[in-house]
Order: C-alpha cells, then structure tokens, then sequence
C-alpha cells in the first residue's frame, strides 16, 4: 500500500499548531510496512481540498484524512469527501447515541449542528470516537481506501490505533508480516552509533536497521518482514545481540520505555529512594522523574539551589568550598548529593551544578556541567561534563545524563 496523509486546517497552514498527527501518523504506518509517500496540508476550503482528493487518487491507494470532522461550518471534510466519490450522507444511530451521551454526561444542551456530527458516509465502516464526537470512516472506493479521522489528537490517536490500525491490517498480505523493535540509547550520538555499526547498516536486508536521533538521543527501529513471528523474533535478537556486542553500554531500553522511567524502574527494583539538589536544571530533572506514575516510591523530593545563597543556606554547602572551587565544581556537587541525600532521608542523592549560558559564570565555560552521585555507604562518584548546545538544550542534556548515570550506577 502507498499511503498519503491530508491534514486539513487553516491553522495548519497560518503556523498556529504544528501538524503532528501526519507525524503520528507516519510512524504508525511505517512500523506496519506500509510506505508513505505524501504528506499534504490542506485548508478549510472544500474546492482545494476537491483538488488534493483529485491529485491523491491519481498516486496513492491509502489516504489518510485527519481534521475538519467536527460540527461547525468549516469542518467540510466528509462533505467533500462524499462528493468526491459520489456517495451521500447518512446518520449512524451509534454514533447519535455516543454524542447524545456525551452532552448528557456534561450536563449540556445539545445543540442542532451537534447532529450534524452523526452523519457518516454511506457505506462506510464507522471507527467510534472514545474521547469525543465525531466518528471516523473507513471504506474502500476503486480500490483506494479513505480513512477519516478527526483533529485533535487526543480523539486520532486511540481512533487509530483502537480501529484504524486493525482495519489496515485486516487488508494487508497476510503472509509477510511485520515486527519492529526499538533500541534506546543514550551518551552516544547518531554519528558515532552508525559509524561503529556501518558494515551492519550497509549489509541490512531483513531486518532492516533504522537510526533516528531525537531529543539528544538515538534509536534504532529494526524491523522484520515474517511468516512466522516466532522466526521473526528471532531475526531481531540475532541482530540485536550483534549491535549490543558494539554499543551495549549506550542501550537503556526497548521500545517506547523512556531514561526516567527506567530509572524509576530499577530503584523501585533495588528499594532505593533519591533525593535531587538542582542547581543548572531549576527542577527538570524533578519534573522528568515525577511525569512518570508511582514516583513517590522512589523520590523523596528535590531541592532547586540557584544561588549560592541557596546552597549554603538550604543545601548547607561549605562557604568555603564556593570560594575555593566555586559552585560550579565537583566539590560542590559532592556536598549538594551527600547533603541532600541526608536532609531528606533517602538512599541516594544527585546532584547538577554547570553553566548553562548564555554567559560564562566563574570563568567557567558554558556548558561545563558537573553531575554528582551520593550512596549511603559508597564514595560519592563526580562525573564531570561538557556539553554542547542553547541553554535550553545544555539543561535538557544535563537532566538525560544524570538520569543516565543513575541507570549506569545502579542496574
Ligand atoms: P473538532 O470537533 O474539535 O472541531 P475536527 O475533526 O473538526 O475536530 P479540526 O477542527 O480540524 O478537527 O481541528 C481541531 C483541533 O485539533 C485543532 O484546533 C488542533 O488543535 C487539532 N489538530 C487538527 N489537525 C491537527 C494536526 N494535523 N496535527 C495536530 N493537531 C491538529
Ligand atoms: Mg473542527
């Protein structure tokens, strides 16, 4: 299948969102094998949307629709649509029900163009909407399938993977099926991982190797063509194995695990409680670790010591080790962990100190960075860093490396 993504908006084309449902959308679709070869972004406007419709029939037998599903006059999607391939409108009565239970839930009015949101096209296989209104349609016109999925994508993405997934699948050749794995890894670039993992890269058939950088990080989805998955499992460690022989040290996890949640994972596994001083990061590291569930288990709390001030009074950091070593050094991120650690009563402290710019403090340079690791019992352990980037970047990084540490130190 050759699959063509429409997203249809006028704030798509002003600037004012961003169109990461083609984005969603593509990587969905590329882990199933099937290739996508257009994205296009289209306004509210029925005749140019007539016109992509046109040109996307001549190039693809997949299209994607995402937007203008809703109740108001410039969602003209599944009118335009309908049109386009001579078929009429017709009111679902699930689809009715669910909108009708959706007001009632909210203690709402109902109001006439909320209908309007019923009407699907004729003939189509309807996709109900768990997270709001309006429904999507899948169907097969001439050999092409359409599939219809609303805006906003906290209503698209369960759509899709709930429905639209399954019913793609269900049409796809049975016999070759499709696996994929995705390795983490983190504390190497894209560069270097592809350079030490050339000669693989450059011999791939099946499994194929995909590397993508993203966010200061690497991953590589490899994917297995297949008649039986247990053979296609097996492909994939093969490979696996062989690529973790090179650069295991860097790998973290598998899939769409993240380096927070592995942490939380592996002190949760050892019952080891932290505690966070954050001088450079301003609290994102506590933020990172705490979007995941089930932190209280594991964290304690973190303590944000911008200033010296701070350090001295709250983190009781030696006034003398400021103005000897400053407070970006490794001596003060060694009394940031240890004392942290202690006045919050936890097993492990850690502690990020640096200089994130624009300017240079202490005649250090931007980017100096200095992590440090405290556990009862254990000598604390300094790593020192340089990194590169904006500010926002250097503080993001720096929270990636702590949480790397913590993996490297305790798993
Ligand atoms: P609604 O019932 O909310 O009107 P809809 O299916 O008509 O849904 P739109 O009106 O096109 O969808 O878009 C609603 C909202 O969904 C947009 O304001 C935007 O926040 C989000 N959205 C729409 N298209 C995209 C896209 N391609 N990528 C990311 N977000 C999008
Ligand atoms: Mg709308």
């Amino acid at each position: 299948m050759n699959a063509e993504i429409i997203a249809i908006g006028s704030e798509l084309l002003l600037g004012q969102i961003t169109n990461t449902n083609a984005q969603f959308l593509s990587k969905e679709l590329a882990g199933i094998g099937i290739n996508v070869y257009y994205h296009t972004v289209v306004g509210d406007n029925s005749d140019r949307l007539r016109e992509v419709i046109h040109n996307a029939k001549q190039r693809s037998n997949l299209i994607i629709f995402t937007g203008g599903l809703g109740p108001t006059k410039d969602d003209l999607t599944k009118e335009t649509i309908a049109a386009a391939v001579g078929r009429s409108l017709i009111i679902d009565n699930d689809a009715l029900l669910n909108i009708e239970a959706y007001f009632k839930r909210r203690n709402r009015v109902m109001s006439k163009n909320n209908c309007k949101q019923a009407l699907v096209i004729e003939g189509s296989h309807v996709l109900a909407n768990e997270q709001g209104m309006a429904p999507g349609m899948a169907f097969n016109e001439d050999g092409i399938y359409f599939l219809l999925l609303p805006g906003p994508p906290k209503e698209m993405k369960p759509m899709f993977m709930t429905y639209g997934l399954p019913f793609l699948f269900s049409k796809l050749d049975k016999t070759a099926q499709i696996t994929s794995r995705v390795l983490n890894f983190y504390g190497i670039g894209e560069s270097q991982l592809e350079t030490e993992l050339l000669d693989l890269i450059e011999a791939q058939s099946n499994p194929t190797i995909a590397p993508l950088a993203k966010d200061g990080e690497v991953t590589i989805r490899l994917t297995v063509k297949h008649e039986s998955r247990s053979e296609g499992l097996n492909l994939l460690d093969q490979l696996e194995k062989r690529i973790l022989e090179r650069v295991g040290m860097f790998f973290y996890g598998y899939d769409d695990t993240t380096l927070s949640k592995e942490v939380a994972r592996i002190l949760n596994e050892q019952k080891l409680t932290l505690a966070a001083a954050e001088s450079i990061t301003g609290g994102l590291f506590s933020s990172e670790l705490t979007i995941n569930p089930g932190t209280s288990a594991i964290f304690k709390g973190g303590i944000i010591c911008y200033s010296n001030e701070a350090k001295q009074a709250l983190l009781h950091v030696p006034k003398e080790i400021i103005e000897e070593f400053g407070a970006v050094s490794g001596e003060c991120a060694k009394y940031l962990a240890e004392n942290v650690k202690e006045l919050l009563n936890a097993q492990v402290g850690i502690s990020f100190t640096g200089v994130a710019g624009p300017t240079q403090i202490e005649d250090k340079e931007i980017g100096t960075v200095y992590i440090a690791i405290s556990k009862a019992g254990e000598e604390t352990c300094i790593y020192p860093l340089k990194l590169a980037g904006t500010r926002e970047q250097i503080q993001a990084r720096s929270v990636k490396y702590g949480l790397y540490y913590l993996l490297k130190q305790f798993s």
